[in-house]
């Protein structure tokens, strides 16, 4: 059995992103990244490996925006309103590092994936990590020089690697 679509990841948690998932999710929707990206302060012993990244003199994630209500932004009970552009995070939750490394305080799937689901998060995980080692070298080049305003980042990540 795999993901039930129950949306408690989507109404649970701050959803981190990379940059990579904020050109993607911009050039899919064609909303602009200041309409989806919030931050949250960087805090210790988070489970994330996302780098943080230093914005107005603060260490800050990347996180999507969540609603009124407290759930992703782009939640709806009928499901999410980007599936197929949704973050990394969002397509290979519950598992972390592989498919033996499940990270879930929510999830209530009783996993046992099919040889197909299993192979479609494998590649995403391994996408994942890509990201995130993309993600570290723009972190190491950003927070030296001071790091600057989420405008100002949002519009370098916008203009790509
Ligand atoms: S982007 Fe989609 S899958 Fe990810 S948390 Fe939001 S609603 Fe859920
Ligand atoms: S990953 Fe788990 S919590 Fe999220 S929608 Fe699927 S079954 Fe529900």
């Amino acid at each position: 059995m795999g993901c039930l679509r129950c949306g408690a990841c989507c109404t649970s948690f701050g959803v981190c992103i990379t940059p990579s998932d904020i050109r993607r999710i911009s050039s899919a929707t064609g909303l602009p990244p200041s309409e989806f990206v919030d931050t949250v302060q960087d805090y210790p012993g988070r489970e994330r490996t996302e780098p943080a990244l230093l914005i107005d003199g603060e260490m800050r994630i990347l996180v999507l925006k969540r609603s009124p209500s407290n759930v992703c932004t782009f939640y709806s009970p009928g499901g999410c309103r980007i599936y197929p552009h949704r973050p990394l995070l969002c397509r290979t939750y519950p598992f972390k590092k592989g498919m033996e490394d499940m990270l879930s305080r929510a999830c209530p799937c009783p996993w046992a994936p099919d040889e197909k689901e299993r192979a479609r998060y494998e590649k995403d995980l391994k996408e994942y990590e890509k990201e995130l080692k993309s993600f570290r070298k723009f972190a190491e080049k950003w927070n030296p020089r001071g790091g600057g305003t989420l405008k100002e980042l949002l519009a370098i990540i916008r203009e790509g690697p």
